[in-house]
């Protein structure tokens, strides 16, 4: 069959790309080499849609993050995904830095972003905790946070629904041009299409040597640590706080997420590769940081460490241009920060460029449908779906208080979690202050039950993870 479009990537790019494609009649594909969509980037940052004041004048950036940050929220509760806007201070703690703040203030109230100076003592009144420095901070309303591989699996079930076809952990090793449309071979299968989008994140720049031989885009690897605080800590904040931004980024943030955890980070690191462990001098740096913007950090309620990888260079911009050589290949390079905020403006973007407005939309399109999720259904409400599924009733991870009824809903969602890290991912089993120690064993049970496979088969993250020999006793 010939594809009209083949995607490279099942992060949150390649997700606003197959589901916006999924309105049009056609035949599409996403390649992902990970076992699930959103291992990538998208998987490991700060969540944040960022309102979009930061990146600087006439950017690639300035543009799609203003435009895709005021997207989301419809896009959200279609898909039925978190979204909060919960607002955002970014604070000036020395006299030197209040021009700063105010030139951030202007570029954001240019841009239709609405942003206003609050004093030191408004700022310590919303926020008890920053630091007793802060002179000053721009209040930034409107920035939000969402759980992004949430909204990348919402977004791919619907493009699924609709037609989309998703290879999971089919690595792309090389593309062919042939006479009117491109060969992309995977470690699996050849596919045939008219175009590709390379939406391969920190795989963008290997992909666009495949196709042009050597990639229009050099990229460099930033990776930024994290602590993830217990919701226990809540209170800690309320708002994202920022520091102000400079050309190393937007610095060390306190975030608080969609499930009440914090997370405290990122420092910013270059790599000569992709390297998402943690180590003790990264976190090390974060607190430094930290001490610059929030004090009384309860560091005791930390409960893990993560890291993420960013795909940085092209001058600070994002890369997203069609292929000098060989057209109807468009590439994504370089999508770091604010690339998850830009990502329903940079699937528009590429589009746009592909002239959809020309193309024949569907008469017909399936919704995804909503997701269950007991611990924010009002008491009655929770009772009533207990007498009416037990399941429901049944609590597998304490922490989290997830029920048996909510880890057998995901799987049978379009796209069904198939390792006890999926089932994680979906519904938040073991992201608690246990971290799994107890829950984990119930899930892989679960897993066993429902696919009808031997408990050791079952994986934590993917081939090669299977419990083995040890869940056999
Ligand atoms: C520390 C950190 C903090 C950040 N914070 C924010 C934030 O708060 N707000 C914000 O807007 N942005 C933030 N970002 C940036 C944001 O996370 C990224 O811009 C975004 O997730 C990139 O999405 P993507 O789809 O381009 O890439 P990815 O999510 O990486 O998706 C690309 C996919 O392509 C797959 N792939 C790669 N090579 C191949 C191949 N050969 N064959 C098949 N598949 C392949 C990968 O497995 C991956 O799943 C942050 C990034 C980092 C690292």
């Amino acid at each position: 069959m010939m594809l009209d479009v083949c995607i490279i990537g099942a992060g949150i790019c390649g997700s606003f790309l197959a589901y916006d494609l999924s309105h049009y009649k056609g035949s599409f594909a996403v390649v992902e080499k990970e076992h699930d969509v959103a291992g990538g980037v998208t998987m490991a940052n700060s969540a944040i849609i960022h309102a979009g004041y930061d990146p600087k004048d006439h950017t690639l950036k300035a543009q799609l993050n203003v435009e895709g940050a005021k997207a989301y929220e419809a896009i959200a509760q279609r898909v039925h995904a978190h979204y909060q806007k919960i607002g955002a201070y970014v604070i000036a703690s020395e006299e030197s830095q209040i021009a700063q703040l105010k030139e951030l203030q202007q570029r954001g109230n240019k841009r239709g972003v609405r942003c206003e100076l609050v004093s030191g003592e408004e700022l310590k009144q919303a926020e008890p905790h920053v630091c007793e420095a802060a002179l000053m901070a721009l209040y930034v309303p409107d920035t939000a946070i969402i759980e992004p591989w949430e909204m990348a699996l919402r977004l791919m079930e619907c493009a699924v629904l609709n037609g989309v076809d998703l290879y999971l952990e089919e690595e792309v090793i090389g593309i062919m041009h042939k006479r009117d449309y491109y060969e992309v071979k995977t470690s699996k299968q050849t596919l045939c299409a008219k175009r590709i989008i390379n939406a391969a994140g920190l795989g963008a720049e290997r992909i666009g040597k495949l196709c042009d031989g050597a990639s229009p885009f050099h990229m460099e690897i930033k990776r930024g640590q994290y602590y993830v605080l217990s919701h226990h800590a809540r209170d800690f904040v309320h708002h994202i706080l920022y520091p102000l931004p400079s050309d190393k980024g937007k610095g060390v943030l306190c975030v608080p997420t969609i499930h009440g955890n914090i997370l405290l980070g990122p420092d910013a690191q270059i790599l000569s590769e992709e390297d998402t462990s943690t180590t003790s001098q990264g976190l090390a740096r974060v607190r430094e940081q930290l001490t610059q913007l929030v004090k009384e950090v309860p560091y005791g309620e930390v409960i893990r460490s993560y890291s993420g990888c960013r795909p940085c260079g092209n001058d600070n911009d994002f890369y997203i241009e069609e292929s000098a050589i060989h057209p109807g290949i468009y590439h994504l390079g370089c999508i770091d920060s604010p690339g998850l905020a830009s990502a329903p403006a940079i699937s528009r973007y590429v589009l746009e460029a592909m002239h959809i407005s020309s193309w024949e939309r569907k008469e017909e399109w399936i919704e995804n449908e909503s997701v269950i999720r007991c611990d924010e259904m009002e008491d009655d409400a929770r009772k009533a779906l207990i007498q009416a599924d037990p399941t429901y009733g049944h609590i597998i991870c304490r922490c989290e208080a997830i029920s048996e009824g909510e880890i057998l809903a995901a799987l049978r969602r379009p796209i069904p979690p198939r390792s006890i890290k999926e089932v994680k991912k979906r519904v938040r089993c073991g992201m608690g202050k246990c971290q799994g120690g107890f829950c984990e064993v119930e899930v892989a049970k679960l897993l066993a039950r429902e696919s009808r496979l031997p408990l050791h088969e079952i994986c934590y993250d993917g081939a090669g993870s299977e419990l083995g020999e040890e869940a056999k006793g």
